[in-house]
């Protein structure tokens, strides 16, 4: 066994950040943590932010991984309002915008990623808002009020999870996507289709193709003005258009990075003494044979995992096939693997019930489920995507063969 280091560092006190502390003291380590974060609150989870929380069916305190007393009980030096401005490799410390800098033996990176801007006239208006952290949600909900026009741009997980609320909470709304067909990035065609038909049905305006130009007001917004010059009123637009990983810091120290902060399969970069993890770590995805950076709490979790293991010289958690979720209306979507690739797509159940699925093939094999209100269709689609399983089409959209029996079949 290694032995084991006296200082940890950890810079950004989220969802991975935090899982990395957690796990550290759950194996017995016994020296010291640092946990970084430049937000007010301990570490928190996101997902309610555009669900219960939003809507207002959520006390901010349970939000949080940990109660407060759980760090000085556990000797995790829990650092908020600070955020890390310098990594030095050579002396092993992390500068602070304010107080001493910080030592370490080993370092994680957990600094997640932040919304991406609109480079358009009046993205700076008030009233034009993004969702990522509690306090994004605090402003929004201020704005929010029953009556008022929302604008959601970008048809994203983010954007139709905050439409669901608004529509649900009384306001008028408008949902802009460029694309031909809104979750574009997350699944596929027939999942697009059903999902903007369950927001026109619950009165939203959903446009897809949309091309936004800019926002319009004067301090404060009045309107969303799109090319061929059509201009939507509205007192409020929420910009939901994807992310962009934080990691200029390991960038400005010479750590290796693309598409996010390359890692191998101990959540390593390119220093032996410097892990990352979460949704700024671009790692191996073993079940799909590829590198890549993912988005999820599934996978911050997981790399805060690996990534504590890893210091400790213990052994890596089991992987988990990748999923995610989404809560929009009364309809609970869990996906299971990555569709990106895929050459069918195996619908089974009848959309219209609100409760089915959609099977993703890539030369025959299972890579991906998109299950809607269909728990045994998730469950047994994991194992499927899990073990690659080759099954024929027309037997996984015949519902009259359970799940039971086609997980039996194709996986023995
Ligand atoms: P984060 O949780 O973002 O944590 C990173 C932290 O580091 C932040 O607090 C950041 O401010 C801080 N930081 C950055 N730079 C510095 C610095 N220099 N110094 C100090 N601190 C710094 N995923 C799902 O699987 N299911 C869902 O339903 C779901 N819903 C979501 C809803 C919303 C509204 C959002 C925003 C995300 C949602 N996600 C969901 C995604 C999921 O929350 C993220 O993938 C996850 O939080 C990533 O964890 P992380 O630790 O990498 O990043
Ligand atoms: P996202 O999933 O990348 O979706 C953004 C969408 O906006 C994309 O379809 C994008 O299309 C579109 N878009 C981009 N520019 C646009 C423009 N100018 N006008 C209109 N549409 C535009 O990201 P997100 O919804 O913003 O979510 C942000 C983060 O939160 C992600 O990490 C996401 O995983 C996470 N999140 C997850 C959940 C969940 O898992 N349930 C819930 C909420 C948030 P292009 O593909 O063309 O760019």
């Amino acid at each position: 066994m290694a032995v084991a280091p006296r200082r940890i560092a950890i810079i950004g006190a989220g969802q991975a950040g935090g899982q990395a502390a957690y796990s550290l003291r759950l194996a017995g380590y016994d020296g010291a943590i640092d946990l970084i974060g430049d937000e007010p609150a301990p570490p928190y989870q996101r997902p309610p932010l555009s669900k219960a929380y939003l809507k207002g069916e959520m006390e901010a305190e349970r939000l949080f991984l940990k109660p407060l007393e759980y760090y000085s009980e556990h000797a995790i030096n829990l650092v908020t309002s600070n955020a890390a401005k310098k990594i030095d490799l050579a002396e092993k410390r992390v500068e602070l915008a304010h107080g001493a800098p910080i030592s370490w033996d080993k370092l994680v990176i957990a600094t997640g990623a932040r919304p991406r801007k609109l480079a358009v006239p009046g993205a700076d208006l008030k009233g034009v808002v993004e969702l990522r952290t509690l306090a994004d949600v605090d402003q929004l909900k201020l704005l929010a009020a029953p009556g008022a026009r929302l604008v959601v741009v970008g048809a994203g997980y983010i954007g139709l999870e905050a439409a669901a609320v608004g529509a649900q909470l009384g306001l008028k709304v408008t949902v802009l996507e460029a694309m031909p067909q809104v979750l574009s990035r997350v699944a596929g065609a027939e999942i697009g289709a059903f999902y903007t038909y369950v927001h026109r049905t619950a009165g939203s305006d959903v446009r897809l193709h949309a091309r936004l130009e800019g926002f319009e007001g004067s301090g404060h917004i009045s309107g969303v003005r799109l090319a061929g010059g059509e201009i939507l009123p509205c007192d409020l637009a929420l910009v939901g258009v994807g992310v962009l990983p934080n990691l200029e810091l390991a960038l400005d120290a010479g750590i290796v990075c693309g598409n996010g902060i390359v890692v191998d399969a101990q959540g390593r970069t390119s220093h032996p003494d410097v892990h990352a993890a979460g949704d700024v770590a671009w790692r191996p995805l073993v079940h799909f044979g590829r590198e890549g950076r993912l988005e999820s709490v599934h996978n911050a979790i997981e790399g805060g995992k690996i990534a504590a293991a890893a210091m400790l010289g213990a052994a890596p958690p089991t992987l988990e096939v990748p999923w995610f979720w989404s809560d929009q209306f009364d309809l609970k979507l869990q996906t299971a693997g990555l569709w990106t690739g895929a050459d069918a797509q195996i619908l089974r159940g009848d959309p219209q019930s609100k409760a089915f699925a959609v099977f993703y093939l890539k030369e025959g094999r299972v890579i991906a489920v998109d299950a809607v209100n269909s728990a045994a269709e998730y469950v047994v689609g994991r194992k499927l995507v899990a073990a690659q399983a080759t099954i024929a089409p027309a037997e996984l959209a015949d519902k009259s063969i359970s799940m039971k029996d086609i997980g039996a079949r194709a996986l023995g």
